[in-house]
């Protein structure tokens, strides 16, 4: 494949690639932009190892680095901007970079190796440089690291081939059209954001950076703004749906879409979308697969209320018949894991299938439904017990500000679900809550015992990360609720 970057410039060289709240980035003037960042990398003597870290918020500038990253033939290594510096740190060590270009108003100064700010790079005398003619296929376009909702961070190297059939199969299911313009809040180091900033290049659409996640802010952009699509997990969502709701505003008439993923979400914020004709298209992917595999379509998404859709084109799925796990055969399939292959190796069938780790069904018309990790599934007394439905459950508990559901050993049933729950009334009882989990939940699911927490954790995209929770319990730390 010819370098995205030039092709767009040869292809539709006045059309916004990137927009910002002040700035417009033409694909001609992207192409000049990455090239001299280019000789400004070859000016600093940055250029020596293929790969480069970027720790950025989705700017501007950040998103013209990344571009002038992989126009001079590098590899990006995503860093999470909210991650600790020992974090960092161990993803530096473990991708083996030597330079990470840093955006000013980032603390890079704990960082292991040398740091260039963006501003230091713009200053920078320029050298000559060869830009990289080709993004073949099996090149790595980054490296980025899992979410970490289980543990640590997994390095998941993404070559230009596996981008290439993701965008393709979105496209292929929510069509592409040229006044398209895709606005981009979710992360960029996170897949999310990437993909949208991947299918930019590809599809030559325009894709408008929100640095900060602001419910108002973004609304009043979806009004004014020409936006046609939104990438957001369930939080955003949530946020987006109670404005609106307030508010009573209207999106723009061009507005078609808001491509949901990351996550699981309850069935009551889904109904409230419907009933507010907002158009929601459910997904199901991850880190290892360069985003979506399963969407719902325009078509079906109001009608298939909880699934995540049907496989997408260049997309295999099967479950495995014990254990319902999902498996995939995809070519967006990351061929592995950095430094870690033999964890990657673990999750290939015999007979070459992905083992995603994640349980669920298909109905009768071929729609998926996520349960949840099959980690976090809890057997109680031969029961499967999956905590995003029993948390979904309680999402709209009037006593409750928030809740989250794991599985501890239990003489009697092997396992139980217990809950850690934020309350919302100071002379709540533990009774009050089984009381209710009854009245919406078969009783083998409803929590035997319920925890006081002040705050759920939850990684950058908005994750709850229940071994973090299962620690404080492990660790005596937490109050039971009587
Ligand atoms: P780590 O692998 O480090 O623990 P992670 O799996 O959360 O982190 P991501 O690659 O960002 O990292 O997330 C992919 C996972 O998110 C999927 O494997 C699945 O568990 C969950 N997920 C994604 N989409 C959905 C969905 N529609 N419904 C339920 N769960 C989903
Ligand atoms: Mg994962």
């Amino acid at each position: 494949m010819d370098n995205w970057i030039k092709k767009q410039a040869a292809l539709a060289p006045t059309r916004a690639a990137v927009v910002d709240k002040e700035k417009t980035i033409s694909f001609a003037q992207l192409a000049e932009y990455t090239d001299k960042l280019g000789r400004k990398l070859a000016g600093l003597d940055a250029l020596n190892n293929k790969r480069i870290a970027i720790l950025t918020n989705n700017s501007l500038a950040g998103y013209l680095t990344a571009m002038g990253v992989l126009n001079a033939g590098h590899t990006i290594v995503w860093l999470n901007r909210r991650l600790s510096a020992s974090e960092l740190n161990y993803q530096l060590n473990d991708s083996q970079v030597d330079v990470c270009l840093y955006e000013d108003q980032l603390d890079a100064s704990q960082l292991s190796c040398r740091t260039i700010s963006f501003s230091e790079l713009d200053s920078a005398s320029e050298k000559s440089f060869a830009p990289q003619q080709v993004f073949a296929a099996k090149d790595a376009a980054s490296i980025m690291y899992t979410s970490g909702t289980t543990g640590r961070p997994k390095g998941v190297i993404q070559t230009f081939g596996n981008h290439f059939s993701s965008a393709t199969a979105s496209a292929l299911n929510l069509g592409v059209t040229p006044a398209d313009e895709w606005l981009c809040t979710v992360p960029i180091f996170h897949i999310s954001g990437f993909s949208i900033m991947m299918r930019g290049l590809i599809y030559g659409m325009t894709v408008r950076l929100v640095s900060h996640f602001d419910a108002a802010k973004i609304q009043q952009i979806l009004v004014n703004e020409p936006v046609t699509m939104i990438s957001v997990v369930p939080f955003m969502l949530k946020k987006l749906l109670t404005i609106k709701q307030e508010t009573g505003a209207q999106y723009q008439k061009r507005f078609r879409g808001m491509l949901l993923g990351g996550g699981p979400i309850d069935q009551a914020t889904l109904k409230q979308c419907e009933q507010l004709q907002l158009p929601v298209i459910q997904s199901y992917g991850m880190t290892e697969t360069c985003s979506q595999i399963v969407a719902l379509s325009f078509a079906d998404a109001a009608k298939h209320i909880g699934s995540s859709g049907k496989p997408l084109f260049l997309t295999q799925l099967r479950l495995d018949q014990n254990t319902q796990e999902i498996q995939l055969k995809t070519p967006a399939l990351s061929p592995g894991y950095l430094g870690k292959q033999e964890k990657y190796v673990a999750k290939i069938t015999t007979d070459g299938w992905f083992k995603t780790g994640d349980i669920g069904h298909f109905d009768k018309d071929g729609f998926l439904y996520v349960h949840g990790r099959s980690d976090d599934m809890i057997i109680s007394g031969g029961e499967n017990i999956f905590p995003d439905e029993v948390e979904s459950a309680y999402a709209k508990c009037p006593f409750l500000e928030d809740i989250a559901v794991l599985g501890v050993a239990d003489d009697k049933r092997e396992q139980k679900p217990i809950a850690f729950v934020i309350p919302n009334e100071q002379t709540l009882l533990a009774q009050d809550l089984i009381d209710y989990g009854r009245q919406h939940l078969a009783h083998y699911k409803v929590p035997k015992n319920f925890y006081l927490v002040k705050q759920l954790p939850h990684n950058a995209s908005g994750k709850l990360q229940r071994f973090k929770l299962r620690e404080r319990l492990t660790s005596g730390q937490v109050k039971e609720l009587q």
